[in-house]
């Protein structure tokens, strides 16, 4: 049977262009659909303009530090749309690199929604392409509850593309984007609420990690409002939204926004002409080598629903492109120890496992941790503390999980992130010498368990 392509992949995202690319490297005739923006979520509406947009913020803090130092600033301003407009140049930047590498790495590109249309066929804009493995690696997509009045709240995809900064922001959610777009929102001016359904955010982060954050933020006049849900959002006579609360309440804004996780994007793309089967959660199902039921669709990344970060879908793309078309170098993919930060302010990093998760496994458990106000900060006004926090085995002295919440925290995990994967001992981080005077000297310092 002749094919057009051996690997048709669906959507040029994180995931979708690393295994297009590589594939094509390793010799496969490759073709790529996308049907919005080269680059996926990450690139057009993810971590690279959420972390333009948290450098922006962070602004705010630096001005007043700068007086400090002695240096007189004046009455800074700040300008949405300039930011906005210059976060859309660098990322039209960015799309144009993402068609060159795919372009120049002998990928056919075809720009337009895909659709299944059986185990080996794919129809893009009309024309009907064969291909002898297709790869589904189409994302995820925000999801707000059904509430009455959804439809007068955005989501991160709408936050981006905002006109104005808006005066008045309510925050739904306590996850990742929940907590990062508050600092955004909070940090550039605007008056900002955020509303967590239970009683503290970021569930599944250590627990010192989370409380240190709600203190961090509080302090900064973030207001964080937890045990609070919205039961319905109206638009008010003078054009302001009023948020009722389950519990009541009304509150006034001019913003709603919800980030509230993500579904998987399997919207008109044909499954139903094919094998695939969804998990319980609603995400494609995948077995370890990413084939879904139907032998010849694989899927990667957020749609399969395991870890929606994008150094994950990267690697999944280059596992899957290896295991394909270059077996001898394919590895399985560990997905043991994975980093991750919070780009709040201040930023939160982590690897490995949260002392209540050290617990629950059955580890006995030492805690090491330090909280100290950062040196820069030693001149200003600005009270904000950083936290470390160490969690080992005490049996046999593995350095089971590193937790910051700090300035450069993401910075900092990455290298720990390393030492983690060799298996490093809390006594190896005590015979490693620091540098001096950083705060990341702390993690090779801390000397006596938390009692
Ligand atoms: P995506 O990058 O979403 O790519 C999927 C592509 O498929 C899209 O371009 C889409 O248009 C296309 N597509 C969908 N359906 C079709 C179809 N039928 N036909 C053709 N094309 C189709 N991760 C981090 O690691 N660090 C961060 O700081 C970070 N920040 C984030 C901030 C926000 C606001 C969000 C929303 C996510 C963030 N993430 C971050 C998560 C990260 O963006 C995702 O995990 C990553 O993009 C997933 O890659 P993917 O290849 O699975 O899908
Ligand atoms: P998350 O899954 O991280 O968080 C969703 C939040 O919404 C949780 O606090 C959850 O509460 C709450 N929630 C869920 N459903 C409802 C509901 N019906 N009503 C009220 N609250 C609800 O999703 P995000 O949307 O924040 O981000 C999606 C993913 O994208 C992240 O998990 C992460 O993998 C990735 N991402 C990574 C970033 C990074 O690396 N820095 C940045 C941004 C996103 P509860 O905890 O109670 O379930």
């Amino acid at each position: 049977m002749s094919y057009d392509f051996d690997l048709f992949v669906i959507g040029a995202g994180s995931g979708g262009v690393r295994a297009a690319r590589f594939a094509a490297g390793f010799g496969a005739k490759v073709a790529v659909a996308e049907s919005r923006y080269l680059g996926g979520t990450c690139v057009n509406v993810g971590c690279v303009p959420k972390k333009l947009l948290v450098h922006g913020a962070h602004f705010h803090e630096d001005f007043e530090h700068a007086a400090g130092f002695g240096w007189s600033t004046g009455e800074p301003s700040f300008d949405w749309p300039t930011l906005i407009a210059n976060k859309n140049r660098e990322i039209q930047r960015l799309n144009g690199i993402y068609r060159n590498l795919l372009v120049n790495s002998g990928v056919t590109l075809l720009e337009g929604h895909a659709r299944l249309l059986g185990p080996h066929e794919v129809e893009v804009d009309g024309q009907r392409y064969r291909a002898e493995r297709i790869l589904i690696a189409t994302g995820g997509w925000p999801q707000v509850p059904d509430i009455p009045g959804k439809e007068l709240a955005i989501t991160s995809n709408e936050a981006f593309f905002l006109k104005q900064l808006p005066k008045r922001v309510l925050v739904v959610g306590g996850g990742y984007i929940a907590v990062e777009f508050a600092s955004i929102f909070h940090g550039l001016g605007a008056q900002t609420s955020l509303l967590y359904r239970k009683d503290l955010f970021l569930r599944g982060f250590d627990g010192a990690v989370r409380r240190h954050l709600k203190e961090e933020l509080e302090k900064k006049g973030l207001d964080l409002q937890f045990n609070s849900d919205i039961a319905r959002i109206e638009r008010q006579d003078d054009g302001s939204l009023l948020a009722t609360l389950k519990d009541g309440r009304a509150l006034a804004a001019d913003c709603v926004f919800y980030a509230t996780g993500r579904r998987p994007m399997l919207d008109n793309l044909g499954l139903e002409n094919t094998g695939v089967t969804l998990t319980n959660k609603g995400f494609i199902e995948v077995d370890d080598q990413f084939e879904t039921r139907e032998p010849s669709i694989l899927a990667l990344g957020d749609v399969i629903g395991r870890v929606q970060l994008t150094p994950v879908a990267l690697a999944e793309g280059m596992a899957v492109a290896r295991r394909l078309f270059k077996p001898d170098e394919y590895r399985p993919l560990d997905y043991d120890l994975i980093p991750t930060a919070v780009f709040s302010l201040p930023n939160i990093a982590t690897v490995g496992l949260s002392e209540e998760q050290a617990r629950q496994q059955g580890h006995q458990v030492e805690v090491f941790e330090s909280r100290f106000r950062p040196m820069k900060l030693t001149l200003t006004d600005d009270q904000e503390r950083t936290l470390m926090k160490l969690v080992v085995d005490a049996n046999d002295d593995r350095v089971l999980g590193c937790h910051m919440v700090g300035p450069e925290s993401g910075e900092i995990i990455q290298g720990l992130a390393v030492a983690l994967k060799a298996g490093a001992t809390k006594r190896i981080f005590d015979e490693t010498l620091g540098i001096h005077p950083t705060a990341a000297e702390e993690f090779v310092t801390l000397r006596t368990p938390v009692a």
